[in-house]
């Protein structure tokens, strides 16, 4: 077990963009600093679909001032793993890599941090960077828990001659449709709603509505899969009531992911019952816990959309400002709308 008895200025959990712009921002301040990861660095885009490309342009992931050279406009996923390892490594950021945070609790003027090992460290500002990726929205039937079933898409090799079936209308389940297809494997999209989510990138759209047109991706609208056994689905259409079973290899959950609200709450930062929401301070993005700040992803309650690396990375400058004292940085607009 590890104890540090020597508070650092700020420690940051989780090794995201956002969590890597802090402890850089913190860095450049002449503040110590530790980061606290529960996997690798970036693990996130770790797990992202191997053959994935940002929407993003690269300058707008760009995190510490470093600019990030790609061989097209947008970074793949192994682009940016390689330019967030070395930004990491270029500010000498310390980071403690496979450390889960359990709870933060605030004694006095100092945080306390404990780890999932039992590990103690200690603090006088804590930011949490936890971004989203790690709490799948469940969605509570049976068979869902089953060996051939995921919430996460990884490659399409693994899958081609099976049948899949996709549950989910968004960016993730529309691109994995698409990638699964030209793989040869027979897919099926099942979703409540009556077409694919109006959040789709507009570049998608055309193709995949054109391998619908063609009998190529199957869809199954207006529906909700009420169980998963071995080999099939079951489907129950929201209108006619009428029951289906389509068959499946494999299934594919692919209805998003939410911040941890539990760890939200066991470091005592109060949410909005409805939207998950952490009480923070939109300027300084300081909790309703003094010296506790929100960074990244995390902050956005059920709307992850809304947050993402282009504005979330513009936080840390705004909370390092606010722990020097500084005038603080405004962060992008986008933010502002939640
Ligand atoms: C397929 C895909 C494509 C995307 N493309 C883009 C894009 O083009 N442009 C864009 O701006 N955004 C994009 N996003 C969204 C973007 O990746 C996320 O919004 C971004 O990663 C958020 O950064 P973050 O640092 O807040 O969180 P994360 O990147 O999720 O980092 C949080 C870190 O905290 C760690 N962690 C969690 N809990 C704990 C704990 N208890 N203790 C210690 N560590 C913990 C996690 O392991 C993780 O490493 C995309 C997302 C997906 C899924």
């Amino acid at each position: 077990m590890t104890t540090t008895s020597q508070p650092v200025d700020v420690l940051i959990v989780g090794a995201g963009p956002c969590g890597l712009a802090a402890g850089i921002e913190a860095s450049k301040s002449g503040l110590s600093h530790l980061i606290l990861e529960k996997g690798s660095v970036t693990e996130s885009i770790r797990r992202y679909p191997k053959l994935m490309r940002f929407f993003s342009t690269a300058e707008n992931i760009e995190i510490g001032g470093i600019p990030f050279p790609v061989s097209s406009v947008k970074a793949n996923r192994n682009e940016a793993l390689q330019y967030y390892r070395k930004v990491a490594a270029y500010y000498h950021l310390k980071t403690k890599v496979f450390t889960e945070v359990q709870s933060v609790q605030k004694q006095g003027d100092i945080f306390r941090v404990l780890t999932t090992k039992g590990d103690t460290f200690y603090a006088y500002k804590v930011i949490l960077a936890t971004g989203y990726f790690d709490k799948p929205r469940w969605l509570g039937i049976p068979g869902e828990d089953g060996p051939q079933v995921s919430h996460y898409y990884d490659e399409p090799f693994k899958y081609s001659f099976t049948n899949v079936v996709i549950i989910g209308a968004s960016n993730s389940a529309v691109e994995a449709a698409l990638e699964l297809y030209r793989h040869d494997v027979d897919v099926t999209v099942v979703h409540r709603g009556d077409d694919f989510r109006s959040t789709v990138k507009y570049w998608l759209i055309p193709d995949v509505k054109n391998r619908v047109k063609e009998g190529k991706i199957k869809t199954v609208f207006g529906s909700c899969v009420t169980r998963i056994s071995q080999d099939a689905v079951r489907v129950h259409n929201l209108k006619s009531g009428e029951i289906t079973t389509i068959p499946a290899d494999f299934v594919l959950i692919l209805t998003g992911y939410t911040p941890d609200s539990d760890l939200l709450q066991r470091c005592g930062v109060e949410l909005d019952p409805e939207t998950q929401i952490p009480q923070y301070n939109r300027t300084t993005f300081e909790t309703n816990v003094p010296g506790l700040y929100v960074c990244g992803t995390v902050l956005a309650g059920i709307f992850t959309e809304k947050v993402f690396i282009e504005n979330g990375r513009e936080h840390a400058q705004a909370i390092i400002d606010h722990m020097m004292g500084r005038e603080i940085h405004k962060v992008n607009e986008l933010v502002q709308r939640i």
